[in-house]
């Protein structure tokens, strides 16, 4: 079998797989967005959106990818004379703190080797050191397989009194955030992940003071020009109208589904694929108690060709993993497992990969990956 983007197994690390509801939801003719129809749709996501969260709070929908929701709110709740502590350990770590630095002049970055956790008392120390506006977080770093243990991180910011900013948007749907529990003032989602829509929307969650704290700073993110007009399910420029109505089909999938459900499902799926790896003796980049559910990232063996064992993934097997970023381009692949991830998109990459080990003569247990994966099917 050769590569063939329409029916491969598709798991890189986002977007991910669209249920063909999705697909047909947005293959609709042109409407008028500031008509009925397209109103209601609007409506009907606005009730759902707090089942994706998993908390009532002020949520807005923006056409523009993840990046998009992160900068409307930093630019909206940072000023330049503002003292801000950012966490970065990884890919997404580094562009969170780039969107704070355009905001503040006053950056303080907590660093740690990407898929490590900072130690909580050099978050503590860089947040007692005088009145901080803001913690910015990733949730989940997609670049290294790697979830930031915000229930540990938390109680630190909220003695703080800093606004609790988090980047969500591999981690919604897909991993558990506790928005009240955690304090968290502002966390933002991409469409193209846990929710298994289109990549294109971004998706924003504030609490009360962060909403009444809004001094938006740009005109096409202008967040609470968001909110304003989402009252009465409008948008305040011309949305990007077939990816809210591919949103509006994918909130209902994930509402059939049942957000626990999901985020069991997604649990479940990201333990089978951590034994196929054990199994495969491949080693995961994180430590595995920080390991994300959504996104696995694995070590490629000393004197493999990284980038050949998923050409080959492609080509033989019409599976597609992604590469690492940054430095860790050619030292590990990640396997998304998010959104609607089907057991046999899982199955298929994982006995691919087994093929490809044993032709290197490096795996000598046939069926041991795929076997430590289905015993874990439900
Ligand atoms: N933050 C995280 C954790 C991500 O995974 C991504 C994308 O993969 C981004 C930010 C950037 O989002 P986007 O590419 O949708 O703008």
């Amino acid at each position: 079998m050769t590569f063939d983007p329409e029916t491969a197994a598709f798991l890189i690390a986002g977007p991910v797989r669209i249920h063909p509801r999705v697909l047909r939801a947005m293959s609709f003719s042109s409407v008028n967005h500031r008509g009925d129809y397209f109103h209601q749709r609007v409506g009907e996501i606005r009730e759902m959106l707090p089942m994706l969260f998993g908390a009532p709070g002020h949520q807005a929908i923006l056409s523009g990818s993840g990046t998009a929701g992160l900068e409307a709110t930093y630019s909206a709740l940072l000023r330049p004379e503002d003292r801000v502590v950012v966490l970065s350990n990884g890919n997404f770590g580094e562009r969170g703190d780039e969107i704070a630095r355009r905001y503040s002049n006053h950056v303080t970055t907590v660093s740690a080797p990407w898929g490590h956790p900072a130690p909580l008392e050099a978050i503590a120390g860089a947040l007692e050191q005088g009145p901080v506006r803001a913690f910015i977080t990733v949730h989940n770093e997609t670049s290294a397989g790697f979830a930031n243990d915000l229930a540990a991180i938390a109680p630190l910011v909220r003695k703080s009194g800093a606004l609790f900013l988090v980047d969500g948007i591999s981690s919604v749907a897909g991993i558990p955030v506790h928005i009240h529990d955690w304090g968290i003032d502002g966390i933002v989602t991409g469409s193209q992940k846990g929710l298994a829509a289109p990549a294109g929307l971004a998706l924003v969650h504030l609490s009360d003071r962060a909403f009444a704290e809004l001094k938006p700073r740009t005109q096409y993110l202008d967040l609470a020009a968001h909110f304003k007009s989402l009252e009465k399910n409008d948008t305040p420029w011309t949305p990007a109208i077939p990816l809210f109505l591919a949103l509006h089909e994918a909130l209902l999938l994930l509402q059939e589904e049942g957000l626990e459900n999901r985020l069991a499902r997604t649990h479940a799926q990201a333990e089978a694929v951590r034994a196929a790896m054990d199994a495969l003796g491949l080693e995961l980049f994180a430590e595995r108690r920080y390991a994300s559910d959504t996104v696995s990232a694995v070590k490629i063996p000393e004197g493999m060709d990284e980038a050949s064992v998923r050409k080959a993934l492609l080509n033989t097997y019409n599976v597609e993993v992604q590469g690492g970023q940054g430095p860790y381009r050619g030292k590990i692949f990640r396997i998304g497992h998010m959104g609607i991830a089907s057991w046999g998109d899982l199955l298929l990459c994982v006995a691919g990969l087994e093929r490809i080990l044993a032709r290197t003569g490096r795996f000598a247990s046939p069926g041991a990956g795929l076997a430590a994966l289905s015993s874990r099917m439900p």
